[in-house]
């Protein structure tokens, strides 16, 4: 969380950091205040093309068991796929993919079945998939329970996006930013023409629920529960769960060796719970 400067040794050298990818050699940035250098290559960096598809494929996102990274690359390499909208299409190259070195008849063959028992997903798991920066799993199925189908969510302004429990103005900004770039839409209208569908989220009505209106916030470790299962059972009652304390924060869950959010909530004056007190609160509710 910070920098020690006095434990630095005499003799440290400052880091030189490439000024160009060194895969695709587009300008490499690192913005104000950020801890990560990024390629600016986008679309036309193999690399991130490549870590795209990976993680398209990967068990939490799209779970294409079967198609591993090995082929992935492989097939990225031989032109066969260029977009996550590629693997759909797979298909339609099974001559070219039984040339490949080690792939014979019968892996091809999974390789297709995977691929089409994988059109059936949920749309959280599809939005995760999708690779926006900042939108991790949790953020996904937030936006899969906030908007509820996918159309909603790909024409939702700033205002709606942060109005999703746990989504800050830079994550807000990076989705709303994703599915305005038509290369973006292209893929997913592909996505969907090829068959991928997911069942209709049913959401939560928050109306008449005990903790509607309020924003709690978790913090530090608890013994009886995960915090994501915490989190989700607060999110049950109707409360809004997010990541940092602040002056609209009704209620801070504070478990084992909380830190700087307890100081901070303890500044502001927020509602400080107990494990007990919160577990009592379940008990009633
Ligand atoms: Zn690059």
């Amino acid at each position: 969380t910070r920098v020690w400067i006095d434990e630095r040794p005499d003799d440290s050298k400052l880091v030189d950091l490439p000024s160009t990818c060194p895969v695709c050699d587009s300008p490499v940035v690192l913005p104000e205040g950020e801890a990560l250098a990024r390629c600016t290559g986008g679309l036309i960096c193999p690399a991130q093309q490549t870590e795209a598809l990976i993680h398209f494929v990967s068990r939490r996102a799209m779970d294409i068991d079967g198609l591993g990274e090995r082929w992935l690359i492989s097939f990225f390499e031989q032109g066969l796929i260029k977009t996550v909208a590629d693997i759909y299409q797979l298909h339609k190259h099974q001559d070219e993919m039984i040339t490949f070195e080690k792939l014979g008849e019968k892996s091809v063959q999974n390789i297709i079945e995977a691929v089409d028992a994988s059109k059936k997903t949920t749309l959280a798991r599809f939005i995760y998939a999708l690779g926006i920066r900042g939108v991790g799993e949790g953020t996904a199925q937030n936006f899969a329970q906030q908007f509820g189908d996918l159309d909603s969510l790909m024409s939702a302004d700033m205002d709606a996006l942060i109005a999703t429990p746990d989504v800050g103005t830079i994550t807000a900004e990076l989705t709303y930013e994703f599915f305005r770039a038509p290369h973006n839409v292209e893929v997913i209208e592909k996505l969907r023409a090829a068959g991928v569908h997911w069942d209709t989220v049913e959401q939560v009505a928050s109306d008449g629920l005990p903790l509607d209106g309020q924003t709690w916030v978790i913090t530090g470790a608890l013994a009886s529960m995960a915090r994501d299962e915490a989190k989700a059972k607060l999110q049950a009652l109707g409360a809004k769960v997010v990541g940092s304390v602040s002056a609209k924060t009704t209620a801070l869950l504070a478990g084992e060796k909380a830190g700087s959010k307890l100081t901070k909530a303890e500044k502001l004056g927020v509602k400080v719970v107990g494990e007990d007190k919160f577990l009592a609160m379940l008990e009633e509710s």
